[in-house]
């Protein structure tokens, strides 16, 4: 199984995706988030930076990183990392310091209309993250407003408001789209129109092999 680095605009259908390939490929989701919270335990300096909300620089990132990718034995999505293109570099020499190889880079490409239509009809699942549509079928609670997997009652999420949307839209144009132009040059970009989580999810599991 190959490493990957998952690339979307919000809503594209990351956290989906991300899902279906822990549940059916046993890979891990890594987030800089949890990387952080990991090393934190240990570290009671980023712990107390952690609790600040203090912004944490690319060196420690990369050395809490560096300590998770020596451990692990599992094929890993990162989901919002790299963030930027100097991120990117610092990310492919990390790999070669450790002699691992950087996998496949996966962009889910998916038209702003349709974000938005997503964005106004999704629910989430507040407890294990899943989230569901209103009116997609292939989305849709089997239960109306219940999460299949825990039972929980499904909530909007706050960043689902279009305004909110709109901002983290174009956050996303400015700062991921040098780094598929990054990805692209060195030929590791795989470009997937995401339009069915199903169909998304099969063209995937034939890149990972
Ligand atoms: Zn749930």
């Amino acid at each position: 199984m190959k490493n990957i680095i998952l690339l979307a605009p919000p809503a594209a259908g990351k956290g989906t995706l991300a899902k279906l390939l822990e549940q059916n490929f046993g890979y891990i989701s890594l987030s800089t988030g949890d990387i952080l919270r990991a090393k934190a335990k240990t570290d009671e300096e980023l712990s107390n930076k952690l609790k600040t909300g203090m912004l944490i620089d690319d060196q420690t990132v990369f050395a809490s990183l560096s300590t998770v990718l020596e451990q692990i034995d599992k094929p890993y999505i990162l989901d919002g990392f790299p963030r930027t293109v100097k991120q990117a570099v610092m990310y492919d020499e990390l790999l070669n310091n450790l002699n691992k190889d950087l996998g496949i880079v996966i962009y889910l490409n998916v038209n702003k209309e349709t974000l938005l239509q997503r964005v106004t009809t999704r629910i989430v699942c507040p407890k294990c993250k899943r989230s569901y549509s209103t009116v997609n079928k292939e989305l849709l609670p089997k239960k109306e407003n219940i999460c299949d997997d825990c039972n929980t009652e499904l909530v909007v999420r706050e960043d689902d408001k279009e305004e909110v949307f709109e901002k983290r839209f174009q956050e996303y144009l400015e700062k991921t789209l040098p780094l598929i132009d990054y990805y692209e040059q060195k030929g590791k970009l795989t470009k997937i129109d995401a339009i069915s989580s199903n169909e998304t999810f099969k063209q995937v599991s034939s890149l990972i092999k």
